[in-house]
């Protein structure tokens, strides 16, 4: 049982993979690992550009870093040089000179210098407008008293640029115990925003530069709204933040995914000397979405190309192989149904079908070849089959046929049809008295003889068996039969054959004749029996003479009372 059905699933299995599935396979399976490296590798894009975007933006983030501690240690350098300057220069007016002579040109970020006297007022600034302002609440102030070193405020927003500054401290009783004056900086943070604006108007990135109390001090241009507000109120800022601030390292990275569902990557690095923060954040979908887009044309790009491998192996089998396939089917089939002219044109067919054209068309050729010898041979044998090779006549089955045509015929010109039987008496006797052979000769006499009365009167002549001849006389009446009929006994008693034991003492026939006008109600049949009829009336009225039976008239009484 599972033998006939897995022969079964094989035949299934052979109908489903017929050429063309094959060649479809066949370019599927080589066009399969280019599709799958071409698949891997823009994978491996994706994967490098958020891994390059990600370090591009972690970078950027150390590099604002370094420059702020650059600005940081230049400005604690300007801070100390001042202190001393006041440490050393005695009166206020003098150090005030001195101070401003010192401010570098080359250090665009420090807006301003102050010295705050011991009463926390300011004594003198670069910027005059500031001078008598009381500084002594500010935190930075009392933390630079206490501590005696530099120190640096949160970031703050300078009023009339309304741009993050941050104010440096230095306390003079650092170099001399017994000094109360601090010097301050404000220190402008424009760069940071410059550096920030190197990251606007790129999709899926969100940066900002936050102080310890997460307020948004600098952001990109196209963020610029943010600044100064608190990134409690920026929806996916805010998370950022938590992140970012509830982390105590100076740098790091942290994947995670936001409250709007996206993936986002977020690098974030503190500001040394403060305790604020650049974060940059990057959303990976957006980031992503230019390279999944490339990546989506290139995967339709790959299904073209698939289809095209397909289309073209499909067109080509069927051009190179199924089309000739079919055109050799196509004339086996014609030859298989006796069109033995059919052969397969090689120009129209590929080299490698070649021997196979050449070897139908030599099978066609020999085919055909042995189809003409056996119509031919079939041909003699059928003429062989109809005649009696002793007299020379036709046979009995000749005989049959030509009747059955001459009937016809007759029927369809309604004309008459005789025919005449012809015996041989006392042949038993002659073959007793001269032998067998002679009998033979005797006969093959009589059936020259009654040839060449067939060849002068139109008619057929046959021998209808043992030595019984038959002579058919189309389009002929009963006169002109009986009158051949009485030809035929003449001649054979004209040829004069000894025949000792006959009455007549040579070879002598009875002839009966037969007339009729071929009907649908008659046979050929009829014919012969009334023939026979009509021989056998001859015989009874003494053998060598002619009886004619027609079907409505007969010759005499005695005739009709025998052939009756
Ligand atoms: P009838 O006058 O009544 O016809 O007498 P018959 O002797 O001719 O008739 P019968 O039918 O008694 O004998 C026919 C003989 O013809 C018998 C047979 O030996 C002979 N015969 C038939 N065919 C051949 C043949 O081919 N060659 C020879 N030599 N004799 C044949
Ligand atoms: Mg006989
Ligand atoms: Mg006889």
């Amino acid at each position: 049982m599972s033998g006939v059905s897995f022969n079964r699933n094989r035949v299934k299995l052979k109908k489903l993979l017929g050429i063309r599935a094959r060649l479809a396979l066949l370019a599927v399976i080589l066009v399969a690992p280019l599709m799958l490296e071409r698949a891997r590798s823009l994978e491996d894009t994706r994967a490098r550009q958020i891994a390059q975007a990600s370090d591009e933006f972690s970078n950027l983030a150390r590099h604002s870093a370094d420059a702020q501690r650059e600005v940081i240690s230049s400005v604690e350098t300007i801070l100390k040089s001042a202190a001393y300057i006041r440490a050393s220069a005695g009166g206020i007016a003098r150090s005030c000179d001195m101070m401003r002579a010192s401010l570098p040109a080359n250090l665009p970020w420090i807006r301003t210098l102050l010295i705050v006297g011991g009463n926390g007022r300011v004594q003198c600034s670069t910027t005059n407008a500031l001078v008598g302002l009381d500084l002594s609440d500010r935190a930075y102030m009392k933390k630079a008293r206490e501590t005696r070193d530099f120190v640096l405020s949160d970031f703050l927003f300078a009023k009339p640029t309304n741009s993050p500054i941050v104010m440096a401290a230095y306390p003079v009783s650092a170099i001399n115990d017994e000094a109360d004056s601090v010097i301050l900086a404000a220190v402008s943070l424009d760069w940071m925003s410059k550096i920030l604006g190197n990251l606007s108007g790129r999709p899926g990135v969100t940066a900002a530069l936050i102080d310890s109390t997460g307020t948004i001090m600098a952001a990109p241009g196209d963020q610029a709204s943010m600044i100064g507000r608190s990134l409690d109120n920026v929806p996916l800022l805010s998370a950022i933040a938590d992140k970012a601030l509830s982390s105590d390292a100076p740098n790091g990275s942290i994947a995670f995914s936001a409250a709007d569902g996206f993936k986002r990557a977020l690098s974030f690095i503190r500001i040394p000397g403060t305790d604020s923060r650049l974060i940059v954040s990057i959303d990976e979908a957006k980031v992503t979405a230019a390279i999944n887009r490339e990546i989506r044309t290139a995967y339709l790009q790959l299904c073209f190309v698939c289809l095209f491998v397909l289309l073209g192996a499909l067109i080509a089998a069927e051009k190179l192989v199924i089309n000739p396939i079919e055109v050799m089917t196509g004339m086996a089939r014609r030859f298989g149904e006796g069109d033995s002219s059919a052969r397969v044109a090689r120009s129209r067919l590929p080299s490698e079908f070649m021997p196979l054209a050449r070897a139908f068309n030599a099978m066609a050729a020999q085919l055909s070849q042995r189809e003409r010898e056996l119509v031919a041979t079939n041909d003699r044998l059928t003429v062989m089959a109809s005649i009696d090779m002793l007299s020379g006549l036709a046979n009995r089955r000749g005989f049959q046929s030509r009747l059955d045509f001459e009937w016809m015929k007759a029927q369809q010109y309604n004309s008459e049809l005789s025919l005449l039987m012809i015996d041989v008496d006392h042949f038993k006797l002659y073959n007793d008295t001269y032998g067998h052979p002679e009998g033979d000769t005797c006969l093959t006499r009589l059936g020259e003889t009654l040839a060449g009365i067939a060849a002068d009167t139109m008619g057929f002549a046959g021998r209808y068996g043992g030595e019984e001849f038959c002579l058919l006389l189309p389009n002929t009446g009963p006169l002109k039969a009986l009158e051949v009929g009485e030809t035929v006994r003449a001649a054979i008693l004209g040829l004069a054959m000894p025949h000792v034991t006959s009455n007549h003492q040579i070879v002598t026939v009875s002839v009966g004749v037969a007339v009729t006008l071929p009907n649908e109600s008659q046979r050929p049949g009829d014919l012969i029996e009334a023939a026979d009829a009509a021989l056998y009336a001859a015989k009874h009225r003494g053998r060598n003479t002619v009886v004619e039976h027609g079907f409505a008239k007969l010759v005499d009484e005695a005739g009709l009372a025998m052939a009756g």
